[in-house]
């Protein structure tokens, strides 16, 4: 099948069209500055030169019906007729509740979404607003939903609820979600792939390392704990959000620096974490390259790395064991320094780096421990596009089966 994957943001729609059977990425792109002067659609067809087209493009729509012709496009494109696409997938960052699974897109499953809407007011009404794209471009076309949030549906009760009045929750949906759940099922999944044992079996911690982070526990293939929450300020320290802090702090400096609800959330979201504690940058890279001569680089490094070391503790702890660390997503992927230090003395836990083996891998599937680590430690990059692509193409052939 043909699936066209969207991912639509505030104010950006990146996309791939992939072929499930041999699970082939036909092109690839992203549309930027959407509703802002000077947008920009970056597209990439298979075996062809990437292009770059500027242009004003109004809204998501407009956004989407130019992915659709440069698609079509006898030059740059892979289809000869929009009706080659035989379904769509749209990433959704909040289903609540409501969605443990992906699901096909009804009248329903647009009124659920539009309810969670007050959980993610930045990330679902772009989401929503591409979906309703997607359906007046390419009427009577299966949309398919798939969320962030809904492989750590399968946590506990008490790894999600907060221990705040449990009326909040009941009345407002206070609780953990949990999110990058995409990538933490696919890059799971891979692991025991490429350990070659069922995923039943298995204890892992896949360690999602990013401009945002998470962690999460997978034991035998289900989530059972991860470090974001109600949203994704909390756990890792990330690129620019704070992560896990004590909560007066807010009350406090919100007092203390005259600041409104808003502007403590700008502060927390986008002037925290790595940037926040450096003053330097929120990009790794640079914090690797000042790590010895700069003391903020070195003490955001060091916080960042010691909070994966602790969440790894306490998850193996939550799951009575571990058996794989897994490492993914942009730092996790392509920084052996980041990897060497969170498996730097925890070698009571099992743990055996293979550093010259680790200092070799960059955006590739490998095994970074050594061949007598008790826990073995891997690098799988993740493909949050290839299980978008999936699910929708499940769906979409039950979907056929059933009407058969
Ligand atoms: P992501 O959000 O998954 O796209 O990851 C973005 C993060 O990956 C940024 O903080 C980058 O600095 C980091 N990153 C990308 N390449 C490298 C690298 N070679 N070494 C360290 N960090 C990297």
């Amino acid at each position: 099948m043909k699936i066209l994957v969207l991912n639509a943001g505030s104010s950006s729609v990146k996309y791939q069209l992939i072929e499930t059977e041999g699970k082939e990425v036909l092109a690839k792109g992203v549309v930027e500055r959407i509703g802002l002067s000077g947008a920009v659609l970056t597209h990439k067809a298979r075996n062809k030169r990437e292009i770059k087209l500027t242009g004003e493009i109004l809204d998501h729509k407009v956004a989407i019906e130019y992915v659709l012709s440069i698609l079509l496009s006898p030059n740059h494109g892979v289809l000869k007729d929009k009706r080659e696409i035989d379904a769509v997938g749209h990433r959704v960052v909040h289903g609540g509740e409501a969605f443990s699974d992906s699901v096909l897109i009804t009248d329903e499953v647009i009124q659920e979404l539009t309810r969670c809407i007050d959980f993610a007011p930045l990330h679902n009404p772009p989401n929503l607003k591409g979906i309703a794209a997607a359906k007046a471009l390419l009427p009577g076309v299966p949309q398919v939903g798939v969320f962030d949030t809904a492989f750590h549906q399968t946590m506990p009760d008490y790894a999600y609820i907060y221990g705040i009045p449990y009326v909040l929750y009941k009345r407002h949906g206070i609780r953990r979600y949990g999110f990058h759940g995409t990538s933490h099922r696919y890059v799971s999944k891979r692991t025991a792939e490429i350990l070659g044992k069922p995923i039943e079996e298995l204890k892992i911690i896949t360690c999602h390392l990013g401009n945002g982070s998470s962690l999460a526990a997978v034991k035998y293939g289900k989530s059972v704990d991860t470090s974001m929450g109600f949203t994704p300020l909390e756990g890792m320290l990330m690129g620019t959000r704070c992560g896990d802090m004590d909560p007066a702090i807010v009350l406090h400096v919100m007092a203390k620096e005259e600041l409104t609800p808003s502007e403590m959330n700008t502060m927390l979201n986008k002037h925290s974490g790595v940037l926040g504690v450096s003053g330097l940058s929120s990009d790794m890279r640079e914090i690797e390259e000042n790590y010895h001569t700069n003391e903020r680089a070195r003490l955001a490094m060091d916080i960042f790395v010691y909070r994966i070391k602790k969440y790894i503790g306490a998850y193996a702890a939550a799951m009575n064991g571990v058996d794989a660390i897994t490492f993914t997503a942009g730092i996790g992927e392509n920084s052996d320094m980041v990897r060497e230090m969170v498996c730097r003395d925890i070698e009571f836990l099992g743990v055996k780096l293979n550093r010259e083996k680790n200092k070799q891998v960059r955006k590739q599937e490998a095994i970074i421990s050594q061949d007598d680590s008790r826990v073995k430690v891997l690098v799988v990059p993740t493909n949050e596009e290839l299980v978008i692509a999936m699910d929708t193409a499940t769906i979409v052939a039950n979907l056929v089966q059933s009407k058969a």
